[in-house]
């Protein structure tokens, strides 16, 4: 079966075909850098992240941009969202954008989330956001008034689109004293005078000003991703009017379609209220990061569909922690299980139990990335893994040695779900661990010849403090790790 995905813009799943075969031109809309990033974004980009890793685990040669909005990201206040944090912080605008940007990439590659191939900033692209707005106005859909720039929502029919709101519906969400200024109370801006005073200003044909928020995505999409491509992906919060007037304006300046596909991702929520700074509730990812490892939030966020609400509660993640220490406890045996030796062979049927989550893996993702059910079939395994694991026959070298390849593969290569630092073919974690017990066992081995008992039994005793047995026999050494 081939990748389906739910497209926005028709409201149906389709048939996944990229523009060019075999490639994926992907962009994603980042965060505004004036604030840390609460588990909300967590949920938006580790969603994200999973659509990427997938396309690329497909065979597609994916080219992921993200930006980052570091200025004219408009509060409904009419303040600027930069402006507002380095007037919190007492710090120079730029210093915010640093700041939080840092913290951003922190939590998300701590969130374990790929970088994006590009991450443009808004405010190094200027240029080209003025180069759109002047082309805009030269097309006869974005007009000059005292300074400013509007895009004419009139002048473009398929406006709402994409949200599907009609103009008439809309609600004015400008400021009182550019009302007067705009022809549509509907028309947002591409460019915005700025006072003498404003920290954010760029010289442009209309005078200093800096630009709307909506603009930077165009122009920073179009440059790295051409003026058509596959697909556009978010939070479903900003379909409208962010990816609204994006599109709209985007496709009014090129004549052509924008993205073919936009995948926008659902709301979360804690015990069932909206998480947001002002009503005191937002969790950050780095908090929540103290508390559990980088899995088991993404467990969490990967157990519901990307484009459905999560709601988020002590139990919940509780419950994603349990649920993660059941799924990765097949893998860790393994690991343990092959470093302590194991049987010449053995007459598991390990190989077709695989080759059927496979296909039932794929299966699933392959019908608009339906994580939940994927993962569904991968704890079906871990139920068929430990029973062999745990049965009265010696496992075999080769079974735990596929099994192994088969988490490295999907739960971590997919899903990024195996405890970080294991799997991908570097040296991991649980090979360091065995090798430091081996060498505290060769160092034990060494004293008792040299009749130094007190230190072998130092070793031995603090191992087993740690939870590591270790058992004397005519082969050696060999040790357990209590589970
Ligand atoms: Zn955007």
């Amino acid at each position: 079966m081939a990748l389906n995905v739910y497209n926005y813009l028709t409201r149906d799943k389709e048939p996944f075909n990229p523009i060019t075969e075999g490639e994926v031109k992907m962009y994603v809309c980042g965060p505004t850098v004036y604030d840390h990033a609460h588990i909300g974004h967590g949920k938006t980009y580790t969603s994200m992240d999973v659509i990427v890793r997938y396309l690329r685990y497909s065979g597609y040669r994916v080219t992921y941009v993200q930006n980052i909005t570091d200025v004219g990201h408009i509060l409904d206040t009419g303040e600027d969202r930069i402006l507002k944090g380095a007037r919190r912080d007492r710090i120079e605008p730029m210093q915010v954008v640093e700041t939080y940007m840092r913290s951003y990439l922190d939590d998300m590659d701590a969130l374990k989330n790929t970088r994006p191939d590009i991450m443009p900033r808004a405010a190094a692209h200027v240029p080209e956001q003025i180069e759109a707005t002047e082309k805009l106005i030269e097309l006869g859909h974005a007009y000059e008034a005292n300074g400013s720039v509007y895009f004419d929502v009139k002048s473009w029919e398929n406006y709402g689109r994409l949200s599907g709101r009609k103009i008439e519906e809309q609600e004015e969400s400008g400021r009182i004293e550019t009302r007067t200024e705009k022809r549509n109370p509907e028309d947002f801006a591409l460019w915005k005078a700025a006072p003498p005073e404003h920290i954010l200003q760029w010289h442009s044909p209309w005078g200093r000003g800096y630009p709307g928020w909506h603009i930077e995505c165009t122009a920073m999409a179009t440059k790295y991703l051409g003026e058509t491509f596959d697909i556009h992906g978010g939070g479903l919060e900003n379909m409208f009017p962010h990816n609204e007037c994006e599109m709209a304006q985007s496709e009014a300046m090129t004549g052509k379609n924008y993205s073919n596909y936009w995948l926008l991702t659902g709301s979360l929520t804690r015990d069932g209220v909206k998480m947001s700074k002002s009503l005191g509730n937002s969790l950050r990812i780095a908090d929540l990061l103290k508390q559990y490892p980088a899995e088991v939030l993404r467990l969490f966020v990967l157990s519901a569909h990307y484009r459905g609400p999560i709601d988020i509660s002590d139990d919940a993640i509780v419950a994603a922690q349990k649920g993660w220490e059941r799924l990765v406890g097949p893998y860790n045996q393994a690991k343990q299980m092959l470093s302590a030796g194991a049987a010449d062979s053995d007459d598991s049927g390990i190989d077709a139990i695989i080759a059927d989550t496979k296909a039932k893996f794929i299966a699933e993702m392959d019908d608009d990335f339906n994580t939940p059910k994927a993962i569904a079939h991968l704890f079906d395994f871990v139920h068929k893994a430990n029973t062999i694991l745990n049965g009265d026959v010696p496992v075999a070298a080769s079974t735990l040695e596929a099994l192994v390849a088969m988490y490295d593969e999907l739960v971590e290569g997919v899903l990024g779900l195996l405890p970080s630092g294991a799997g991908q073919g570097d040296e991991t974690a649980a090979e360091r661990q065995d090798g430091l017990i081996k060498l505290l066992i060769d160092l034990r081995a060494q004293a008792r010849v040299n009749k130094d008992y007190a230190t072998s039994d130092q070793i031995r005793d603090q191992l087993k403090e740690l939870g590591v047995s270790l058992e004397d026999g005519k082969d050696g050494t060999k040790y357990r790790i209590a589970s």
